[in-house]
């Protein structure tokens, strides 16, 4: 629900080439924990130490670094009425279950005291305030108190400390961020947003989901577990990430294996968006043409734009068609079709987001 997360574009790379709460992080059952203490506490600790040590930067994190291969998935606004239904789905959708993120409510972990234990026990907790105000247009005490007693409210439910926090909204600022740090938490954004909660139907929030280009290596993506779509959606997304050869992991799962660096972790925080992810996949893109390519530029449509890569002897040929199709591409992923069959591979696999 960010402004930011629409101000993308795109790079196409028309080639050959293809183009917690802590005392609750856990990824496994508990069931599991019982057999195999050692592993799972060691686990456990190293996903501590590594939210700990982002979280005293001080600074958001909008995303992973990118260097591995894993995908957040994460909830927001429970627990609800709905919450067995979500976990039935995580637990159905892989084995061993899907982990997955959740950002509670306080008030609502304190009604929906047992949804939010077992939402702990399948993976991590964080804080959602205490009512879902929106920080940044309460008075600093206010803010403060939201933040505070949304921490308390969770860890009472859970039994458990927190340590991951998220802004109703996604609205941050850096005096949202200095209160946020001073209850000891990370405050976790998102990388992808289908806007699940406006969307009427299970197939369009998994396509939305799904079709995002942002859904890169290191994402996080944000869901609503107030939505029954939403949950219904949850087998076809963790199918089609799975398919991807993308791992689902918990937040301090990602942050422990892929955590962003303290220059990228600053250069988000400033630009309110994952945007070093979308930089390197860029460069990355460029990186791998050579001499015997071309590289075209279409846009900008600011501050994004669009790069068409094709092979040097054919991008004169092409570039009109080429162009406009990739423009077409970039406003509607389904017209990637219109593209010319010869460099139609690039149409379907190798878009991806810049700032
Ligand atoms: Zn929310």
């Amino acid at each position: 629900m960010r402004g930011a997360a629409t101000r993308r574009g795109l790079v196409c790379v028309a080639v050959g080439a293809t183009a917690m709460a802590l005392g609750a992080v856990s990824t496994t059952p508990t069931s599991r924990a019982v057999d195999r203490p050692g592993p799972r506490a060691a686990e456990a600790l190293r996903e501590q130490r590594a939210v700990a040590r982002l979280a005293a930067r001080g600074l958001p994190i909008f995303c992973g670094g990118g260097r591995a291969n894993e995908v957040a998935l994460t909830f927001d606004d429970g627990p609800t009425p709905l919450t067995p239904r979500l976990l039935a789905a995580l637990r159905r959708s892989s084995q061993p279950p899907t982990p997955a993120t959740f950002f509670l409510i306080g008030r609502s972990a304190v009604t929906y005291r047992a949804h939010a234990r077992a939402e702990a026990a399948l993976g991590a907790v964080g804080a959602h305030t205490l009512t879902h105000s929106t920080l940044t247009k309460l008075a600093t005490a206010a803010a403060r108190r939201e933040i505070a007693e949304g921490k308390r409210s969770v860890e009472r439910a859970i039994g458990a400390p927190v340590r991951l926090f998220r802004p109703p909204g996604g609205h941050r600022s850096p005096a949202v961020d200095r209160l946020v740090a001073e209850q000891s938490l990370l405050s976790v954004l998102y990388t992808v947003d289908p806007r699940d909660w406006a969307r009427p139907d299970a197939g369009s929030i998994a396509a939305a989901v799904v079709s995002d280009r942002r859904l890169v290596p290191g994402a996080i993506v944000v869901l609503h577990e107030f939505h029954l779509p939403t949950i219904e959606a949850v087998p076809a997304i963790v199918r089609s990430l799975r398919r991807r050869g993308l791992q689902l992991v918990s937040v301090p799962r990602l942050l422990a294996d892929d955590p962003p660096t303290l220059a990228e972790q600053r250069e988000d925080a400033r630009a309110d968006s994952c945007v070093h992810l979308y930089r390197r996949l860029r460069a990355r893109a460029e990186s791998r043409l050579g001499d015997s390519y071309g590289l075209v530029r279409a846009g900008p449509p600011s501050p994004g734009y669009v790069v068409w890569v094709t092979p040097a002897r054919r991008a004169a040929a092409e570039r009109p068609p080429l162009l406009r199709a990739c423009q077409a591409a970039a406003r509607n992923p389904s017209s990637a079709a219109r593209i010319p069959a010869a460099s139609r591979p690039c149409a379907a696999r190798c878009c991806e987001p810049v700032p």
